[in-house]
């Protein structure tokens, strides 16, 4: 019922915003199927508009993508998790962050056994407390390294707790420089490497991050990290690309006093207008939703009214003269001012973009070409 549709040239036009802030290499974040925009064709759409790698989450994911990416780099953010994952990597030239002494003891291992040397990103703890090797496994990991002979070092990472807020800048720097401890050790040891910290935020906000690789992720699909800040003009010009449309099932009247859907939560204040729109939280339109929603139909918002129920939602029609059954309803995206963005349904649900993306966007998705 719902359809989800993914604009290329919307993708294409937000690397291009991207390329022109930064002289860096860009390694595109395409994990988890895209942030739900569908890992084959944005990663051709995005390797077609020039970016230098993409990043998957998987190694299974890199495994899928190479198939349809022949030349491209394609970094595993995640590493090694499977037994299997040892032999993708080197077979179907998958470069894995490594963040543990188990994956980097297991990858050496088996490097053993290749006749070239696998490249490896290794990825340092510098402040965002998740993964990575710490400060006091540093002397260590320049010992061992010497061991791992069938190994070449391609790049030292880092993974910034900034997402938005411009107050954080204490936070950066800090990080910055514990990520530039980590690098001259390195670099003593006589070794060679690219360098990459930056995430979205960081590409847009703070130049000083952006060293050998940048990595954007949410901004490719039209996030503006900054939009609510004072710095919001930062992002300006970044467009969403994914659209949702739900059908329109019926319209009738709800009179004043009458209650609808479950538990008849919203009661109508004067006689009303309503739509039964083909969506629900089996479409992943949460139920957190209820009564805090809009919808757009010919660029009028629409209010939800009552509990999302599991495949259907009710709302106030009334401005929408023209509406019937058989119509769509915009559930995300549409175009003008009363466009649903991903930071709109984001904040009436309770959480942010990045899951709006993922969860709406396993809905069955079709491709929009301009361009
Ligand atoms: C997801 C991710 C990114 C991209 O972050 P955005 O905030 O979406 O730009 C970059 N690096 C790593 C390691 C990630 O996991």
């Amino acid at each position: 019922m719902l359809k989800a549709a993914v604009d290329l040239q919307s993708i294409r036009d937000n690397f291009h915003f991207l390329r022109k802030k930064t002289q860096s290499r860009i390694m595109a974040v395409v994990k988890a199927d895209a942030y739900g925009h569908g890992l084959k064709e944005i990663s051709v759409s995005l390797a077609s508009a020039g970016a230098e790698a993409l990043g998957v989450g998987t190694v299974r994911e890199g495994l899928r993508l190479r198939d349809s990416l022949d030349r491209v780099h394609i970094y595993s953010l995640l590493g090694p998790m499977e037994e299997e994952d040892y032999q993708i990597i080197r077979s179907r030239r998958i470069i894995p962050f490594i963040h543990s002494w188990e994956q980097l003891k297991a990858l050496s291992e088996f490097s053993r056994a290749c006749t070239q040397k696998i490249p490896v990103v290794l990825k340092l703890e510098t402040g965002m407390n998740r993964l990575g090797f710490r400060a006091a496994d540093l002397q260590l990991l320049l010992e061992h390294w010497n061991n791992c002979q069938g190994l070449e070092l391609d790049m030292l990472v880092s993974h910034l707790a900034l997402t938005d807020d411009p107050l954080k800048q204490e936070k950066v720097k800090s990080q910055m420089e514990a990520f530039m401890k980590y690098c001259r050790a390195f670099a003593d040891k006589g070794l060679e490497f690219k360098k990459s910290i930056a995430n979205s935020a960081a590409l847009i906000g703070c130049p000083e991050t952006h060293l050998d690789v940048v990595r954007p992720g949410i901004a490719l699909y039209g996030e503006n990290p900054f939009q609510a800040k004072a710095s919001g003009s930062k992002g300006r010009g970044l467009v969403q690309a994914m659209h949702i449309t739900a059908p329109v099932l019926a319209v009738h009247e709800l009179k004043a006093g009458e209650g609808v859907s479950y538990g008849l939560c919203f009661t109508a204040p004067r006689d009303m207008r309503i739509a039964i729109i083909g969506c629900g939280y089996a479409h992943n339109y949460s139920r957190l939703l209820s009564n805090r929603a809009w919808m757009l139909y010919q660029g009028e918002r629409l209010p939800v009214l009552g509990r999302v129920c599991m495949q259907l939602t009710v709302v106030d029609a009334t401005c929408a003269s023209g509406i019937s059954s058989g119509d769509r309803v915009h559930i995300l995206g549409g175009i003008g001012k009363n466009a649903v963005s991903a930071r709109d349904m984001a904040g009436w649900w309770g959480t942010v973009a990045y899951e709006v993306f993922c969860l709406l966007g396993r809905n069955p998705r079709e491709y929009i070409h301009r361009g």
